[in-house]
């Protein structure tokens, strides 16, 4: 119950401020309240406190725009992978400010995202979108070009138990990757299925949640964890008409 309040005090304050993107950080505490893993982050508003932030969680670290205007960080050249020193946080918080205010003068900054830099590995990705006619949906995929390019991808409708999310891990076609390939290790399917369910719960439990993406989630033998997270909120002024929401992406027009 608490976790819902927790999740419902986020959600209520960003509608408060007209928000309809939550903030990735506003985004990742709401997993954490679901036991969704997540990079672990802090929000930094000065280079100072970014690099008091990175000794806290420890080098490597990434760090991000942090703007309800932007929507994909990397496109603005919001996102630095991989730094390791605190005169390399220092130099990166100023590329990303440049960056962004170059690209796009007129988002709002709230700060700068710190965060642990996840090893690389088989990126999976959790999508929800709330259906008009079947209500929370559940997606999964694997990253990058089987998603975008290849729709390789499997629905099911909300609630999902764990059962139910192996069979829609091994429906889509790419899931040999998953079984490990090379030297690619295989994929910890059990922490899949369990970020899967925890997803279902957190959308059913929250209908004030139109879309919902972890997008990658990194993949490890054992366990997974998400390193980007974006919620959209329903148009409370969206009087359930036909008309597509504006901010549906093109994964969401191909269902
Ligand atoms: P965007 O808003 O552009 O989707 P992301 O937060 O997804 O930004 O970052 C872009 C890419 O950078 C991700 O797809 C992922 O490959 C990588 N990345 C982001 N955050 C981390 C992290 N904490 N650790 C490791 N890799 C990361
Ligand atoms: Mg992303």
């Amino acid at each position: 119950m608490v976790t819902m309040q927790r999740v419902s005090g986020i959600i209520a304050q960003a509608e408060k401020q007209n928000r309809r993107n939550l903030l990735e950080n506003e985004a990742k505490s709401i997993c954490q309240e679901y036991n969704i893993p997540v990079t672990e982050f802090r929000l930094a508003r000065t280079v100072e406190e970014a690099i008091s932030c990175s000794k806290d969680i420890g080098y490597p670290v990434v760090l991000k725009i942090v703007s309800p205007n932007v929507i994909h960080k990397s496109d603005v050249g919001g996102v630095i992978l991989n730094l390791k020193t605190a005169k390399e946080v220092e130099e990166g918080y100023k590329t990303i400010l440049t960056n962004v205010r170059k690209l796009q003068p007129n988002a709002e900054i709230v700060g700068i995202l710190v965060q642990e830099m996840a090893p690389q590995s088989t990126e999976v990705i959790v999508g929800a979108i709330k259906d008009k006619q079947f209500g929370q949906t559940i997606m999964f995929g694997l990253g990058g070009i089987f998603v975008e390019i290849l729709k390789d991808v499997s629905f099911r409708i909300t609630p999902v138990t764990k059962q139910e999310a192996k069979i829609m891990i091994t429906e889509i076609k790419a899931y040999e990757v998953l079984k490990g390939y090379r030297n690619q290790p295989p994929s910890d399917i059990d922490a899949i299925a369990e970020i899967i369910t925890n997803t279902s719960k957190l959308v059913t439990n929250h209908e004030e949640i139109e879309e919902l993406d972890l997008n990658p989630i990194m993949t490890y033998e054992k366990g997974a964890k998400t390193v980007d997270a974006r919620i959209l909120l329903t148009d409370n002024n969206d009087n359930m008409d036909d008309a597509p929401s504006k901010s549906r992406n093109k994964e969401t027009k191909t269902r």
